[in-house]
């Protein structure tokens, strides 16, 4: 995943390509924790496009994931997909102290990405968009009903009574009320 910076002509450079979770390690990492998280490859398109030494990457990326609901704690699959821009700038040298500059930005905030040796890294940022991609607390849907905090049933499999039988007895017991006070 390292592209020459002589790669990349004046009109910029399309580049498309899709790899396995392992192939990136912060993904096998997450891997390690659940239980087959990534369930299809990473597809990744890119738009690279060069400005003298400044090279501005226009990307999105695809794929799937398994995950748990947290509601209603089903197995689901989810697509993860996402649009990122990054801008990959080279690492200056101070030719008298061979220092490298550091600028004083906050380089992950603006999507900056340093480069050395007109060598661009793509393999760090790319596996950083899709973990932040990753829903934190997953839904199976928007509307999922979860379960019966009475009786632990799946609501979206079957409507218990629980909530019907709570709302009876506040009736029954707001009857009672009115009965008592017309006496
Ligand atoms: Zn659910
Ligand atoms: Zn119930």
């Amino acid at each position: 995943m390292r592209l020459d910076l002589k790669d990349i002509g004046d009109s910029g450079l399309s580049w498309e390509f899709s790899g396995e979770f392992d192939d990136f390690p912060l993904l096998l990492d997450l891997q390690g924790q659940e239980e087959q998280l990534f369930t299809d490859r990473l597809v990744f398109k890119l738009h690279l496009q060069k400005s003298g030494q400044i090279v501005e990457v226009d990307g999105s990326f695809a794929t799937w994931v398994a995950l748990t609901c947290g509601h209603c704690l089903q197995p689901f699959e989810q697509r993860v997909a996402g649009d990122f821009t990054l801008t990959f700038t080279p690492l200056i040298k101070d030719s008298a102290t061979d220092e490298v500059e550091e600028l004083e930005l906050d380089a992950d905030e603006l999507g900056i990405v340093y480069y050395k040796d007109e060598i661009l890294d793509l393999l760090q940022p790319l596996q950083e968009q899709v973990v932040m991609a990753l829903p934190i607390a997953p839904l199976c849907s928007e509307g999922c009903q979860g379960l019966c905090l009475e009786c632990g049933c799946d609501l979206n499999e079957e409507p218990c009574t629980c909530e019907k039988k709570l709302f009876d007895n506040k009736f029954t017991a707001l009857a009672g009320l009115k009965l008592d006070r017309s006496d």
